[in-house]
């Protein structure tokens, strides 16, 4: 812990569910953190108020994305809320928020379902990091919020691994872009893990005793699992690791 001391950083949706369990961690790690969300600004003033307590800092900061307009309203709230704390530059990119249909097979996904799911799991991320590469700290992190669904076929539908393995490519290909200037880009490749875009489907005792059996380790991921295996990736002992996909799943079908 504390090793971000001096660092910034914004995670996208981290209102609820892993990314605020990320801002949490980063926050308690020493970095001031932009605390992302769509909508649910209560949310992202209840993150930064329990990152305050536990003597961190942290803003929010609101703008939905996948809506036009979505990354220049983000980056305007940003550049408010970096200057109001002393700040111009970032070092920690988590691009988090993400959408999720539930149930849409091959057979029922619409057009504007499948343009939904792009524009906030792909689109966002790739025009956020376009705006923020002037802002982005040499020697900083981006790190992809991706899902054990680009490598095991989803029972939930095509559209939603599509965006994710987009967001696995979109990782090597900048890591690549970015390595000169010493920025690193990884994706997490999360497995179930407990949050509100999970809670109607793991409520099904079914499903849950389905999902546990897939793991290794026998149980559904917490969100500080998924905190603490990106918390590593920002810091500097990750510092030789890029272009990459680390799964985070506990061993889903291993
Ligand atoms: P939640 O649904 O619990 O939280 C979503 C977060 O993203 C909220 O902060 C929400 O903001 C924000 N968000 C969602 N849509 C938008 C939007 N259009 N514009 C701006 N913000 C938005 O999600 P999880 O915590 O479960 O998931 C986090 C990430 O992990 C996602 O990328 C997801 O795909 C990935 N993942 C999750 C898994 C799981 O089992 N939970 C498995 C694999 C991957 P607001 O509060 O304002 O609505």
């Amino acid at each position: 812990m504390g090793n971000l001391h001096g660092k910034v950083a914004l995670v996208t949706g981290s209102s609820r569910g892993i990314g605020r369990g990320i801002a949490e961690r980063l926050a308690g790690d020493g970095a001031l953190v932009a605390v992302h969300c769509g909508s649910n600004e209560a949310a992202a003033e209840e993150t930064v108020a329990a990152i305050a307590a536990s003597g961190g800092r942290a803003f929010v900061v609101s703008a939905e994305l996948g809506v036009p307009d979505d990354v220049d309203t983000l980056v305007g709230r940003l550049e408010t809320g970096l200057g109001a704390h002393g700040e111009s530059m970032v070092d920690i990119l988590v691009h988090n928020a993400g959408l999720n249909l539930m149930g849409r097979p091959i057979e029922v996904l619409t057009p504007d379902e499948f343009d939904r799911m792009v524009a906030v799991n792909v689109k966002a991320p790739l025009f956020l990091t376009q705006r923020l590469l002037p802002r982005l700290r040499d020697g900083g992190r981006i790190i992809n919020i991706s899902s054990v669904s680009t490598r095991v076929a989803s029972a939930h539908g095509i559209a939603y691994p599509l965006t994710k393995g987009a967001l696995d490519v979109f990782s090597h290909t900048l890591a690549k872009h970015l390595g000169p200037c010493g920025i690193t880009v990884n994706s997490v490749s999360v497995g179930y893990t407990h949050t509100d875009m999970t809670a109607g489907v793991l409520a099904d005792p079914e499903n849950l005793k389905r999902n546990i059996g897939l793991t290794a380790l026998g149980r559904i991921g917490r969100i500080a699992d998924i905190a603490d295996a990106v918390a590593f990736l920002a810091s500097d002992d990750a510092r030789w690791i890029t272009g990459t996909k680390v799964d985070v799943s506990g061993g889903v079908n291993l």
